[in-house]
């Protein structure tokens, strides 16, 4: 489990040009595994799911039961377009329990969001203690597409990596964990997926003509996300580069890293404030028990 974190853990250090996209990093190496490693991941996923849903019900229920809890935790999804984002919120938060989970998504800011700071509509979409948020992108677009479309000159974006890290250490001091996740496709997949898009009527919709502009600026928005992760991976905030072109491995993956950061909670169901001894007897009692 650690090992898988500690596997697609990135740093300052960070190279996306020699992270395979279609590599399985940590997927293990039996025999079974071998002869079919999708078969194999889609169990595991739930699996997985099943632990994730349990960890998910003892957070919930931590804060139910205490006013004073802050825990909760923050999965933020950054990739390419088609990079498949949709796709993992549906496998990976599919297996919990929907009231316990926070997802937004971060489309281009609403005039009334361009009024604010750019933290601004990010700090009203966090989870409450208790849940799981997800964010399907995020602030980092805001050093992302708005550095590579020159949505803002360089000196505003620049300086937005240092707020990101203050942002995101004022969040953890507050018990939220933090892990971010970079669905890296490749170049050639994107292409396939589009491709797939336009050639389904069930799928149009989540076409853009823009995204085939946006494939010129590939090796700007890989920069981008370089020095974003490189910037803005800090200990307690690591971001992870999950190889996406597999979409069965992306959402194993990327459940180990949820798990993993639900681990690091140490998570228990609340203790009871009523005797149940005592509520059983009274039960009994009552006749119907
Ligand atoms: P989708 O994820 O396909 O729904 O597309 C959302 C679009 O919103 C993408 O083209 C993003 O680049 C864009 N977007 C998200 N956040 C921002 C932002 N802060 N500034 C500009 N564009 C953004
Ligand atoms: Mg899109």
């Amino acid at each position: 489990m650690a090992q898988v974190s500690e596997l697609l853990r990135a740093g300052s250090g960070v190279d996306l040009g020699s992270i395979d996209p279609a590599g399985t990093p940590g997927l293990p190496d039996t025999k079974q595994v071998r002869r079919d490693p999708k078969s194999w991941a889609r169990a595991e996923l739930a699996d997985l799911g099943t632990q994730l849903a349990r960890r998910q019900e003892m957070l919930y229920a931590c804060a139910k039961k205490d006013r004073a809890e802050r825990r909760r935790v923050l999965l933020v999804l950054q990739a390419m377009d088609c990079g498949g984002k949709d796709g993992t919120v549906r496998r990976v938060a599919g297996t919990m329990n929907p009231q316990g989970l926070h997802i937004v998504g971060f489309g281009p800011p609403t005039p009334k969001e361009l009024e604010h700071d750019f933290l601004w509509r990010i700090r009203h979409a966090l989870p409450e203690p208790g849940l799981i948020g997800i964010f399907n992108r995020s602030h980092y677009e805001d050093v992302l597409v708005a550095r590579v479309r020159d949505l803002v000159p360089p000196k505003v974006w620049q300086a937005r990596y240092a707020k990101i890290n203050a942002f995101e250490q004022e969040l953890i001091d507050s018990g939220c964990a933090v892990v971010k996740v970079m669905l890296h496709i490749s170049y050639d997949e994107q292409r396939r997926r589009l491709l797939q898009r336009l050639r389904d009527p069930a799928k149009y919709w989540k076409y853009n003509p823009e995204d085939v502009d946006n494939r010129a600026y590939w090796d700007a928005y890989q920069r981008a996300y370089a020095d974003a992760i490189a910037e803005c991976g800090t200990g307690h905030a690591p971001w992870y580069v999950v190889p996406a072109d597999r979409k069965w491995y992306r959402d194993w993956a990327v459940a180990h890293l949820l798990l993993d950061a639900l681990d690091h909670l140490d998570l228990a169901y609340p203790p009871p404030d009523f005797d149940p001894e005592t509520e059983i007897k009274r039960m009994e009692r009552d006749g119907t028990g």
